[in-house]
């Protein structure tokens, strides 16, 4: 049987940011990194948007963003020459009517205090902005002027696990199919070939399939899986100068390549987990709520060629919307990083570092994540982020 000082479950952006992180800041035990789909064919990394944010409406979530817009700015002095992930630093437009108006205002406030380069604007403000939209019904928008942006989640990705391969981490590609305990320890973690890896340290990086995979150690996360549709659409105009787009409505589009991309018409109100093998975009979305609302948010786009979909699953946390990191209160070696909710591709790299700093210094360093501790779910308590996108 192999022994390991770390097992990690899941070996996308969260748990090969965590692998490298360890290695940063000088972990020189044995690490494995378990992975049941090594083309991620299916993992929320490759199907995500890829954006980056500082509007959030919590200033812990503002600082991991900022963590990693410092990476994205200094790629090549931490990756190498040549390291590239297609930064497009186009900014994010959040609208609001007169309903979400108070709210707007207050995150406002907040990323402003963090110091993020943010301008709040009025209707006449922003159509004298942006001359492609329609400020029917909006009271204001807040705008990222730098800071804010899309980028290749695929490339991203690569450039971490290409870094690991001469970090002595061992990828093991397998499916984690139980994980023994002893006591308040987790012992072991069992593989779907029948192998058993040995086990100082789990890490939970199995994204929307953390819920299952903690509940295999005996632990209740309220992590599961949301399916989310993104849909690709043609348009006649080129709108060089546009954000990603955020309707009071939820809809959110933004420019790709030639292309836009569009989605966020999901209603978060009863909605049920996804069934995990459910990958099937929801087109009666498009054609019902999305185009229409994009049809009237932007004139221009009344008349757009849809093309192809596809849908992923948000790693939804029920309780609050928000990360869950650290360790388990009474199995300490059993650590999460899990629940991110639709942002936490932007999140990895600082959340990757902060764990690391964790295991190897015995605490948080570079960016606090205390508020985000498995404590408030074993109470009960939401650490709530409003702005889920
Ligand atoms: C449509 C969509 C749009 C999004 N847009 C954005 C965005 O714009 N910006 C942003 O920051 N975030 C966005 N997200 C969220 C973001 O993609 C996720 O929060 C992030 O990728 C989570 O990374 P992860 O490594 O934890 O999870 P994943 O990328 O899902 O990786 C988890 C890995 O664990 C593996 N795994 C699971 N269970 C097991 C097991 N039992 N054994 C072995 N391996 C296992 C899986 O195969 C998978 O590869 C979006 C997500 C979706 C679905």
């Amino acid at each position: 049987m192999a022994r390991y000082d770390v097992v990690i479950i899941g070996g996308a952006i969260v748990g090969s940011s965590i692998a490298y992180y360890l290695r940063e800041e000088g972990f020189s035990g044995s690490i494995a990194l378990v992975e049941r789909d090594p083309q991620f064919s299916h993992s929320a990394t490759t199907l995500s948007c890829a954006s980056i944010r500082q509007q959030f409406s919590i200033p812990e979530n503002i600082r991991l963003s900022q963590f990693t817009l410092a990476l994205f700015r200094r790629l090549e002095e931490e990756f190498g020459a040549g390291s590239d992930i297609g930064f497009r630093e186009k900014g994010y437009l959040i609208l609001a009517g007169e309903n979400g108006l108070p709210i707007l205002k207050q995150n406002h406030a907040i990323q402003e205090a963090e110091g993020a380069d943010i301008v709040f604007e009025g209707p006449a403000a922003l159509q004298k902005r942006f001359a492609w939209l329609s400020t029917d019904g909006i009271a204001a928008g807040a705008f990222g002027r730098t800071g804010e942006g899309w980028f290749d989640a695929h490339a991203m990705l690569m450039l971490f696990r290409k870094a690991l391969r001469s970090r002595n981490v061992d990828f093991i590609t397998a499916e984690v199919t139980a994980i023994d305990r002893d006591g308040n320890r987790a012992t072991d973690v069992l593989l779907a070939n029948g192998e058993r890896l040995e086990a100082g340290m789990v890490v939970n990086a199995a994204g929307p399939n953390a819920g299952r995979v903690a509940a295999l150690a005996g632990l209740s996360l309220p992590v599961e899986p949301r399916k989310r549709s993104v849909f690709v659409f043609e348009a006649r105009d080129r709108f060089d100068d546009m954000p990603l787009l955020v309707d009071p409505s939820g809809v959110y589009v933004r420019p790709e390549g030639a292309m836009y991309i569009t989605g966020g018409a999901e209603s978060e109100d009863g909605e049920a987990a996804a069934d995990p093998a459910d990958f099937e975009p929801d087109w009666a979305l498009f054609e019902e709520v999305i185009w229409p609302t994009l049809a009237t948010r932007i004139p221009a786009f009344e008349a757009i060629k849809p093309g192809r979909a596809w849908a992923g699953h948000y790693d939804f946390n029920t309780l609050d919307q928000n990360a869950v990191i650290g360790p388990h209160p009474e199995v300490e070696n059993f650590l999460f990083a899990n629940g991110f909710s639709g942002h936490g591709l932007q999140q990895a790299p600082a959340v990757g570092k902060a764990l690391a700093e964790l295991i190897v210094h015995g605490g948080y360093r570079s960016v606090d994540c205390s508020a985000f501790g498995y404590g408030r779910v074993a109470e009960g308590r939401a650490f709530r982020e409003l702005n889920v996108i």
